[in-house]
């Protein structure tokens, strides 16, 4: 990747995508399909076989998109702001939508494995539930590269997921850590790719951790969402 995939201020045009909002670039659109679902989205020609891939195999390991909750290419600006989103360029999905919304108040709402997010980000799309502020969008996923990182982690995604069929994880496998002297709940969270954050790893712990979610200390065992 060419580019950072936290670094939100380097536009999509920059990085060599084009006009996007105003712009209509539904020419340059392609409609990929969820194969078990039947859900369709509309994203840029240029990641949608990529995007094919990633769907396919969030559904493959047993998660599941609902039609009408998910989208790609919308021809708009960000909310409340006169930049284009990047849903204008067909490189942002907003996927089941129903079960995660967006809020402003810092909390993530999902259901959303973390193994899901995480597939994600292996192959360049950012999420929404990692944004920095109180701004949560666990819906919302992003391709962060340029055109030819694309192409990159497409190839990495047809190696990696194509050619070698990995075999398909338990559904929830229970996974563990020792918190370590230092930690808090939200770093372990992001470093770990906890899908619905430290909130999601507050809940499955609340027995260890107690009321308090800032008191964990050194040798707690957590269970990972
Ligand atoms: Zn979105």
């Amino acid at each position: 990747m060419r580019f950072s995939m936290s670094d939100y201020s380097i536009s999509a045009k920059e990085k060599g995508w084009g006009p996007g909002w105003s712009a209509n670039r539904s020419a340059d659109m392609a409609r990929v399909r969820a194969d078990r679902s039947g859900t369709g989205i509309n994203v840029h020609k240029r990641v949608a076989p990529l995007v094919d891939i990633l769907l396919d195999e969030s559904e493959r390991r047993g998660y599941r998109f609902h039609p009408k909750s998910c989208g790609g290419y919308v021809n708009r600006a960000i909310k409340n702001t006169d930049k284009p989103s990047n849903h204008s360029w067909g490189l942002a999905v907003d996927l089941n939508w129903d079960r995660n919304p967006e809020t402003f108040d810092g909390e993530v709402h999902t259901d959303l494995p973390g193994w899901l997010v995480a597939l994600w980000n292996r192959y360049g799309f950012a999420w929404g539930g990692h944004y920095r502020n109180r701004h949560k969008d666990p819906m919302h996923f992003e391709f962060m590269g340029a055109p030819a990182d694309a192409d990159e982690m497409l190839a990495k995604a047809r190696r990696e997921l194509i050619a070698k069929a990995t075999p398909v994880p338990a559904p929830n496998p229970t996974r563990k850590y020792t918190v370590a002297a230092g930690d808090n709940l939200s770093a372990i969270a992001n470093r770990l790719h906890i899908g619905g954050g430290w909130q999601a790893l507050f809940q499955r712990n609340r027995q260890v951790i107690g009321p308090d979610p800032n008191k964990i200390k050194p040798g707690m065992v957590l269970t990972l969402p």
